[in-house]
């Protein structure tokens, strides 16, 4: 921290931390944060995509509790219900930049029958909250919720103006939510350098004792991809060299079974070099020019970190999974073509690499497109934000290790990056163990422990005024 923001700015965090130690996370704030998110639950935000949810009522309820706080919420639609919510803190410094801190409205479908309770009752049992959207991410909403309330009752405030966004249609393309917010309303996010939003800052268990929290600064890029294999069509019987089926086939042999190269962004080097710190491991040279002895040195370490490297495994390369064959109608009719869905995910930097990898694998007889196009994100993690992120964590659970990760997914955060806003996802929870955090994101019986959501409000409220 020192070396690199100097002394002045040793001292300005030092007066940070010190005002953050005077919390006004009270009895109330913790209340709320379990009460909101039992009824956030109860609000059936379900979205079936292709334009399919209803948000409007969540989003009133956060437009409620924002104005109780004398906020000035605004409500904001690109279609009829799929409702947005966006309000302004403002600051105590005026000449520093804004932050953003963002969480979805929407769920996805939770089916009744396959759940223990009643998946939108929001019910509270034995100190757990259970429903839909308990973890993703109607909890981090309430906690939200809950911290700014009790900056307006302790009259407290955070140095850089804080803009708060509630988003609808995250679980599908994001068109009407955070796609429509930077498209319609980006004045709305001036001077918004940086944003907190989902997923990151979890109690991560290896099953050793010890407790990892994850904290994003990076996501894969999506890449969905359709293939399309062309040929002549033809009488089943005849001898053919143009066979649209097995030009695909082979296509998407070479695709799944490709073994992508290790490509090491900033990120999952820094993650993999705590990591291997923590557990006392041999760090192999992750500059090694050879991609066999990078990938062999990669890959014995996560082996040797065991559980812990699956923070890390999905994301030290690329990947191209095809998931889904169409061909044919007859079984003695050659088709004149023949597609295939491929699930593509791209590493930061790796864009250009992924292109020419697949223009190569499917070779001349098959084409292929983007279905689905998202960028990958890149936060520095050798950053005054990912300080205060660690510090604020470390606080309230001392043994806590604190690992920056790339998510292997994507988030709202692709969106607000147009506007030049860099993600960290950080939305705090403590779990126990044995709790899997990562089942419950679209899973049945997804729940939270009320003690997971009082330490998430506690963190949330240290770090955003500390940021
Ligand atoms: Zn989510």
């Amino acid at each position: 921290m020192a070396d690199r923001t100097g002394q002045a700015g040793q001292a300005a965090q030092a007066e940070r931390v010190e005002q953050a130690r005077r919390t006004p996370v009270d009895r109330v704030a913790l209340d709320e944060a379990v009460r909101f998110t039992s009824d956030l639950i109860r609000i059936d935000t379900t979205n079936r995509g292709g334009g399919e949810g209803v948000e409007r009522p969540a989003a009133e309820y956060v437009g409620e509790r924002l104005a109780e706080a004398g906020l000035e919420p605004l409500l904001l639609e690109k279609a009829p219900g799929r409702t947005n919510v966006v309000a302004r803190i403002a600051g105590t410094d005026p000449s520093a930049p804004a932050l953003l801190v963002h969480g979805h409205l929407d769920v996805v479908p939770a089916d009744p029958a396959e759940w223990s309770v009643d998946p939108f009752s929001g019910e509270i049992r034995d100190g757990v909250v259970w429903g839909r959207g308990a973890v993703d991410m109607k909890d981090s909403d309430a906690m939200v919720l809950a911290v700014v309330r009790a900056w307006a009752r302790a009259g407290a405030r955070p140095r850089r103006d804080v803009v708060l966004a509630f988003t609808a249609d995250e679980e599908d393309t994001a068109q009407y939510g955070s796609g429509h917010l930077v498209a319609a309303h980006p004045d709305l996010f001036e001077g918004c350098t940086e944003s907190l939003g989902e997923s990151g800052a979890f109690t991560f268990h290896p099953g050793d004792g010890r407790r990892l929290y994850p904290v994003a600064a990076g996501e894969r890029g999506t890449a969905w991809l359709t293939l399309t294999a062309r040929g002549r069509a033809g009488h089943g019987s005849k001898i053919s060299h143009a066979n649209a089926v097995t030009r695909l086939s082979s296509a998407v042999t070479r695709v799944g079974e490709h073994a992508w190269p290790v490509r090491l962004t900033p990120t999952v080097r820094a993650a993999l070099t705590e990591l291997a710190a923590l557990y006392g491991l041999p760090l192999p040279d992750l500059d090694a020019e050879d991609p066999g002895e990078l990938a062999a040195g990669v890959d014995g370490l996560l082996e040797r970190l065991g559980p812990a490297a699956a923070l890390i495994a999905p994301t030290v390369r690329n990947s191209a999974n095809p998931t889904m064959l169409n061909a044919g109608y007859k079984i003695n009719v050659i088709p004149g073509s023949a597609t295939a869905q491929v699930d593509g995910r791209v590493l930061p930097g790796s864009e250009a690499e992924f292109t020419a990898t697949l223009d190569r694998l499917t070779g001349d007889d098959v084409d292929w497109e983007y279905a689905h196009h998202e960028i990958p994100l890149q936060a520095p993690v050798a950053s005054p934000a990912f300080d205060v992120l660690r510090e604020a964590l470390l606080h309230f659970d001392p043994a806590a290790h604190v690992v920056p990760y790339c998510m292997s997914g994507g988030t709202d955060a692709k969106q607000f990056s147009r506007l030049g806003i860099t993600h960290y996802g950080y939305m705090p929870l403590r779990l126990p163990e044995g709790f899997d955090y990562q089942a419950m994101f679209h899973g049945v019986d997804e729940r939270v422990p009320v003690d997971a959501l009082h330490f998430g409000t506690h963190v949330l409220d240290r770090a955003l005024r500390a940021l």
